[in-house]
């Protein structure tokens, strides 16, 4: 089905846009990755061509020029209906607004603590056993919080110097680590052939067993994913890939068809999704995605909670709500649709998962766990001789232990 969106929708429906704001275009270019990125839109008049901004927007893209540039591929911006609808969740992941040029007293310029725990320029080492390898900073769309807008887009304060030679030898030296994770930016908007000497280079290091690209080229620029990239990407198995989406309605046929090239291709995909206000933060809207990316094959993965990103405030949710969502989901639906809840911690700690409570009381003796439907259960601790050491829930304790 070809049709322009026009309402918000509930995303079930997997749907294509195509060509959408350009009727014009020949199927020939519309389906040339390169036409697509030549294309974006990314200035403020090629957006009031198309759709009608607030006032909160216009001024948005007015302000943010200098924090993170402005861009989405023809295919992504046909998502967004025309009329004036600023409370859109795909038209709030990618179309700036005001108070993105304000600050929160929690904001920070890198909530992750990245830059700290670079022993190479574009290379940070975080965790013993694995890196993050911040290959570009150049992405097919630039999603408004994202978490890397201190370097991403190159028209911040912060450049991306990524010293690949530098790299690539901390890289043969540290043999402890087993996993590189290519980000940036987004590794797949690279060429083929940069594609293939960057994990050429990677794959002959003994020590490295396992590559993984985090993107989100497959669902901004479904394009990108041609059967030729695909044969690049499986000479180097094993290979995972962890893609980025927010909202059903992300999941278009091009984008499940891409997902399913990829995972043709033998690679296991997963989704990371960020947590956001008006986007996806109640559980109806997250109940489709996680059924859809089932149907695209992939595997929901993390939700996020939003880090503390500058001019963020306005698209971050409660971890409250983030709980809520996963109390929702856990037992409600298929165990493999149940991604993990997450806090980034700030500053550089790493990431911690978020449950609800789910062990109202644990010692030497028995654990006191409540299931899905809030029935409670006991079974044997059968340890012995290590002492637990537990602080039960706080709402189900006493309940528990005095009724
Ligand atoms: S695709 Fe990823 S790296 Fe690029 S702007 Fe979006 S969140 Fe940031």
């Amino acid at each position: 089905m070809v049709t322009l969106a026009t309402t918000t929708g509930n995303g079930k429906a997997f749907i294509s846009h195509a060509p959408g704001y350009w009727p014009e275009v020949a199927p020939e270019l519309w389906n040339d990755w390169k036409w697509q990125l030549k294309n974006r839109v990314t200035t403020l008049a090629q957006l009031e061509r198309h759709v009608d901004l607030s006032e909160e927007e216009r001024s948005g893209v007015l302000l943010s020029g200098d924090k993170l540039a402005l861009a989405v591929t023809p295919h992504f911006f046909n998502l967004i209906p025309r009329r004036k609808n600023p409370d859109d969740p795909i038209r709030r992941q990618v179309i700036p607004r005001i108070e993105e040029t304000w600050t929160s007293p929690y904001d920070m310029a890198d909530p992750c603590g990245e830059d700290s725990h670079m022993p190479v320029p574009g290379l940070v080492h975080r965790y013993p056993d694995r890196v993050l390898f911040l290959v570009t900073d150049r992405c097919a769309s630039y999603c408004r919080y994202c978490t890397r807008s201190r370097v991403v887009s190159g028209v911040g304060e912060q450049e991306l110097h990524t010293d690949f030679e530098e790299a690539f030898r901390y890289l043969e030296a540290h043999t402890e680590v087993r996993d590189v994770l290519l980000s940036g930016g987004d590794a797949l908007i690279f060429s083929d052939d940069k594609i293939d000497k960057l994990l050429g280079r990677l794959r002959p290091i003994s020590h490295i067993e396992f590559l993984r690209i985090g993107t989100r080229v497959p669902i901004f620029l479904p394009q990108r994913i041609t059967p030729k990239l695909c044969g690049v990407l499986a000479k180097y198995h094993p290979l995972w890939m962890s893609v980025h989406v927010n909202h059903p309605r992300e999941l278009t046929i091009e984008v499940k068809e891409a997902l399913e090239r990829l995972a043709n291709t033998g690679i296991p995909l997963g989704n990371q999704s960020v947590l956001l206000k008006g986007v996806n933060d109640d559980l109806e809207t997250m109940m489709t995605l996680v059924h859809k990316l089932l149907m695209c094959r992939v595997r929901p993965y993390y939700i996020y909670q939003c880090d503390l990103i500058n001019g963020s405030a306005h698209l971050r949710t409660s971890v409250a709500k983030g709980i809520e969502i996963i109390e929702g989901l856990r037992g409600h639906t298929t165990g493999y649709a149940v991604p993990q809840f997450v806090i980034d911690a700030p500053g550089g700690g790493g990431k911690v998962p978020i449950n609800p409570g789910y062990i109202l009381y644990h010692d030497n003796e028995k654990i006191v766990i409540r299931n899905y439907e809030g029935k409670i259960f006991e079974y044997p601790e059968t340890g012995g001789e290590q002492s637990v050491q537990f602080a039960p829930q706080r709402e189900y304790h006493d309940e528990y232990l005095y009724s």
